[in-house]
């Protein structure tokens, strides 16, 4: 049997991780300047915490969990991340040191989904929650921060929705709602609507089937059934929005795929075309009741995920993939003794320096730099040896020229350090 990565699950290459870093590093600093400090969890939790709080009935919980059980306990990889934060935030009492706190995550997610472009199995999300400050001001920031962080990216346009489901019973009023307006026309539901008519019939609005949409067309909005204060909150968003300049557009039929939801619900969605079907780039919302179902004190909540492979399809395919190189190429032995302290000289100044070791035809170790993405190679053979420099090329503009060999780390590294400014 030939043994292959799991369907769904990807390996991320070397040649492919500049853009993840890059990616990573532009998400951690946007999130520090914000305020917000990272939390590592476990990958892998107790089954019951993702059943109590995504929620029984969703399509995450139902069908799409890695389960397992292991010495007696029932255990899930995690399939989202706020589950976990608000577990750790709970068991390790953050609210009772901390009146608000913000917290930032990177990492694997998993979901038994058909994989598509766009979809796997094994993916990676970027988040953020916001304990303890019922907002609205903190979702205007919040939303206004990603759309932000998506343009920093070079993702080009983006659709920006935004909702909300109320809280106490707005939701179970609203449930009712669209119950009554859908149950005469039942039998001309998709069988997949009529089956989510009984146990989650928020779902049916975001159903794919034309029908299952026209049905759906005219039927009341949760914004419809919101109570006055859900309302002010509402409203307020829409006012600081506007003060931030950040574009969005209300859509009273968005609902998410979990059950936590209260007021505040938000997604992206890139409105370019490599994306496809699959084009939820990330989204949250406020989730105020899930610290206290799991058993902590009422504690507000709010916070979203991003998906880091569709915001690889849709960055700037010009955003730079990996950090500048230096590629050293000794030609003759004296030479390959002056490119490795070379390169350690370089390293020392904080340079990526790689000595080919190989040796062999010039022509053949060049081809070897080119292959590397260097920026730059740097020549050592008698010759310069005698001249007391080295050569160096430039790879971008095939420039060549001689720099004193005393100076070349400072000077190269100085030089190699504004290019990655101009990125
Ligand atoms: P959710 O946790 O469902 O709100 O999803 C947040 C974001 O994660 C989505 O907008 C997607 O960008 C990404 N995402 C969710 N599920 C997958 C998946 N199966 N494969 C890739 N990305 C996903």
């Amino acid at each position: 049997m030939k043994l292959r990565a799991v369907k769904g699950m990807h390996d991320i290459l070397p040649d492919e991780i500049g853009r993840w870093h890059r990616l990573e590093a532009a998400f951690r600093a946007m999130a520090s300047r914000h305020g917000y400090e990272e939390v590592r969890t476990p990958i892998c939790e107790p089954t019951a915490l993702f059943v109590r709080s995504i929620g029984e009935a969703t399509d995450v919980v139902e069908k799409e969990m890695y389960s397992f059980q292991r010495h007696d306990d029932e255990l899930t990889l995690r399939p989202e991340g706020t589950a976990g934060a608000a577990r750790a935030y709970l068991e390790h009492t953050v609210h009772a040191r901390q009146a608000v706190a913000r917290w930032y995550y990177l990492g694997p997610m998993f979901r038994g989904e058909r994989p598509a472009r766009g979809r796997q199995r094994q993916f990676h999300q970027a988040g953020c929650e916001i304990y303890g400050d019922a907002g609205p001001a903190c979702d205007a920031e919040m939303i206004d921060m990603l759309v932000g962080f998506l343009r920093e990216l070079g993702v080009g346009e983006v659709d920006v929705l935004i909702n909300s489901l109320g809280s106490g019973d707005t939701r179970a009023r609203y449930r009712d709602a669209l119950v009554a307006h859908l149950s005469p026309r039942r039998d001309e539901l998709s069988e997949e609507s009529r089956r989510r008519l009984e146990k989650n019939p928020l779902r049916i609005l975001d159903s794919k089937s034309p029908r299952d949409q026209e049905l759906c067309a005219d039927a009341p909005t949760v914004l419809d059934v919101l109570a006055d204060d859900d309302r002010a909150h509402f409203d307020a968003l829409r006012r600081y929005l506007d003060a931030l300049g950040t574009p969005y557009r209300v859509d009273p039929r968005l609902v998410r795929g979990l059950d936590y939801y209260t007021r505040t619900l938000f997604e992206l969605r890139g409105a370019g075309g490599e994306l496809g079907a699959q084009n939820a780039l990330g989204g949250g919302g406020r989730y105020d009741g899930m610290i206290a179902e799991l058993g902590g004190p009422a504690t507000p909540a709010i916070g979203f995920a991003l998906g880091l492979e569709r915001l690889l399809l849709a960055m700037s395919p010009d955003a730079p993939v990996s950090a500048p190189l230096a590629y050293l190429v000794p030609l003759g032995d004296p030479g390959a003794v002056a490119c490795l302290v070379l390169a350690k000289e370089l390293r020392a100044h904080g340079v990526a320096a790689i000595v080919d070791g190989r040796g062999g035809k010039l022509k053949a170790m060049m081809s070897r730099a080119e292959q590397r993405q260097a920026t730059l190679t740097v020549l050592v053979g008698d010759g310069e040896l005698e001249r007391g420099v080295v050569t160096v090329k430039t790879m971008a503009t095939h420039a060549q020229e001689e720099l004193p060999r005393a100076q070349a780390a400072r000077v190269l590294a100085d030089r190699l350090a504004s290019t990655e400014r101009q990125h």
